[in-house]
């Protein structure tokens, strides 16, 4: 159910109708737009009986939603949710006009390692900066992330040269810790349908970065995004990671449509990873420059300064030099969509 308020509404007004939801034992949303507030319910297991809920001041509507997700819904919020995500160097904007850049390694494997690829990747001008403290790894065997002690080096990285940090939580104990050293937290392919991560996600103080599962459905990944929103936490950023496909010539199969679909579906913004959607270093510019045009808000590229001894991920991690020159391209074709990078 949504309420929509008339563009006139007192803050009053809004209030009263929110405490009225409460009284009904169910979860207000408000949702401010430009032309006006609608309020999402969350919280009711069926129809929600309206009562006086229509007839209180400033109320033009109560619309039954539909869809199985509701807070994510371009009904509920019809303009693009736009993103700040405070860094130490200023506000990085994420949705609208503005197109956001990440890169870093895989894995954070030393303090020289991720000092050497931040000081590299500032000539690119990205101003985030990834690199997974703790690693979700197919093999027990394979490096798990150095975990608390990489978040120091991330904090190390922040602190030297400026750059937000973007890293994984893979449990409720790892998110308590990326929540406090990171400025945004990932949550990858493999949790996405970890609901009480995205609970916990949900009531965390930062922005989250929710990757696609690598077999999930449009609305799958619509409905984990949900889960964050429903606990209060409006600041997800989606990203498309690539899903398995039976074609065989890439790690995944990059699903590059599901980017306008997420679009007329939604208002949040969406990311494209084009590193783990390939898997190989030669196909990473040529995904990026279409992730771009097909409107992505913002890329995640893997880089490293000397891939061939990366503890993960070498083969689909860009030099830093082909990063700068891919932020170049991206400027470009972000300028032809009236968009900008930063
Ligand atoms: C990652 O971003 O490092 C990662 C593990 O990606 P994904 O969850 O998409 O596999
Ligand atoms: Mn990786």
């Amino acid at each position: 159910m949504l309420v929509v308020m008339n563009s006139h509404a007192t803050e009053e007004q809004i209030h009263a109708v929110c405490k009225h939801i409460e009284s009904l034992g169910l979860k207000p949303h408000p949702m401010p737009g430009s032309l006006r507030t609608a309020i999402g319910i969350t919280g009711n297991k069926g129809a929600i009986d309206l009562g006086i809920l229509e007839s209180l001041p400033g109320v033009v509507e109560c619309i039954p939603v539909s869809k199985p997700y509701k807070l994510v819904s371009r009904d509920t919020k019809q303009e693009d949710s736009i993103l700040r995500i405070p860094t130490p160097s200023g506000d990085v904007i994420v949705g609208g006009d503005h197109i956001a850049l990440v890169a870093g390694p895989c894995a954070v494997e030393t303090e020289e390692q991720c000092l050497a690829i931040a000081e590299r990747l500032k000539k690119s001008g990205v101003r985030l900066f990834r690199g997974g403290a703790y690693k979700p790894r197919t093999s027990p065997y394979s490096f798990q992330g150095l975990g608390e002690e990489g978040l120091k080096i991330l904090s190390k990285v922040r602190a030297t040269h400026g750059f937000g940090i973007v890293t994984e939580a893979i449990d409720s104990e790892s998110l308590d810790l990326v929540e406090e050293y990171a400025d945004v937290i990932q949550i990858g392919a493999r949790n996405m349908q970890n609901f009480s991560l995205l609970k916990r996600a949900g009531r965390a103080r930062k922005p989250v970065l929710l990757k696609r599962g690598m077999s999930a459905t449009l609305d799958e990944f619509l409905m984990a995004a949900e889960y964050v929103l429903s606990e209060g936490n409006y600041n997800v950023v989606l990203c498309e990671r690539g899903v398995r496909t039976f074609s065989d010539f890439s790690r995944n199969t990059l699903d590059l449509a599901v980017v306008p679909a997420v679009k007329k579906r939604s208002h949040l913004p969406i990311f494209v990873d084009p590193s783990h959607g390939t898997g190989k270093r030669h196909k990473v510019l040529p995904l990026s420059r279409a992730a771009v045009a097909v409107g992505a808000d913002g890329l995640l590229i893997e880089v490293h300064h000397e891939p061939d001894k990366a503890l993960s991920d070498g083969m689909q991690s860009l030099l830093p030099e082909e990063f700068i020159a891919l932020a170049g391209e991206m400027r470009q074709i972000a300028a032809v969509l009236h968009r900008t990078i930063n």
